[in-house]
């Protein structure tokens, strides 16, 4: 970073906002964060500022639009550092669900007037249509990632993203495993850490909401959860199908069980 205020942006694609809120949660580290950097556009926040100039760029959501296609072109452009924050804007989201079906059949089915809605095929991660510098996952990114993230930056040193998978967290904390302890079908061996192992904490199966860590076997804890706690393919299938189902890992994983073929394009 240079001498002068570095400058901050947070823009949402289609998302729930959730994120966002990850940094309206920050409390008093926002406070601090506020007169570090200049926010310049952050309409969560009240500042709108969108064709803005900015040395660290925050994105939320996932592309789903042809207006978003092109946003988060201009965006590239204006921005020095992007960071993807969320598994909308990493791995597609909820959302994209849709990309297994027919998109003019989920519309219909959703909108009394679909001649209307503009939208493309599919919904997709921002890394498929501009080059990303740094993705925090999640749903939703944990506050603490991002402020770390932004402090990194601001001395001049890139942000340190774990991709150990949960189970290395669960162990730190010593908590039992719901895996093995409760058959629950725990998919923290194939998930990258960064939520302090929420779940397991209290006794419940991760569902992988922080998409996959690094290297993960998938496939093979697949099977175990067919072999040991009785889960049907489909069933299975479902689990790394879900809010990053555009992951390659999960995406692989879910088509193997699955047997279906999924459109990225
Ligand atoms: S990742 Fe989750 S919390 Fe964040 S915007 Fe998407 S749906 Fe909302
Ligand atoms: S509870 Fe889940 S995350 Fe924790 S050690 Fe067991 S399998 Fe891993
Ligand atoms: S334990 Fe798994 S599902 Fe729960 S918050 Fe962490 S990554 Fe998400």
């Amino acid at each position: 970073m240079d001498e002068t205020i570095p400058r901050l942006a947070v823009y949402k694609f289609t998302s729930c906002d959730g994120c966002q809120l990850a940094f309206l949660n920050a409390g008093e580290a926002l406070l601090t964060l506020s007169g570090l950097v200049e926010i310049v556009h952050f309409s969560e926040l009240g500042k709108v500022d969108p064709d803005a100039k900015v040395d660290i760029a925050f994105v939320e959501g996932s592309i789903s639009t042809p207006d978003e296609e092109e946003k988060i072109k201009r965006i590239r452009e204006n921005s020095r550092y992007i960071i993807t924050i969320g598994a909308c804007a990493t791995a597609g989201g909820i959302q994209a669900l849709r990309n297994f079906g027919s998109h003019e059949n989920w519309i219909a089915s959703v909108y009394a007037s679909p001649e209307h809605i503009k939208t493309l095929n599919t919904s997709s991660a921002i890394s498929r249509h501009i080059k990303v510098d740094w993705e925090l996952w999640g749903c939703p990114v944990n506050t603490k990632q991002v402020m770390d993230a932004i402090r990194s930056l601001l001395s001049n040193a890139s942000p340190r993203i774990k991709r150990d998978a949960v189970c290395i967290e669960c162990k730190r904390k010593g908590n039992v495993c719901v895996l093995v302890a409760k058959n629950e079908p725990c998919m923290g061996p194939v998930t990258q850490t960064g939520c302090g192992a929420l779940c397991p904490s209290v006794g419940r199966a991760c569902y992988g909401c922080y998409g996959p860590n690094e290297n993960p076997n998938p496939q093979s804890l697949g099977q175990w959860f067919e072999q040991y706690e009785g889960l049907s393919k489909e069933a299975i299938a479902n689990r790394f199908l879900h809010i990053n189902n555009q992951a390659p890992a999960f995406n692989q994983a879910g088509q193997y069980f699955k047997g279906i073929k999924i459109t990225n394009e």
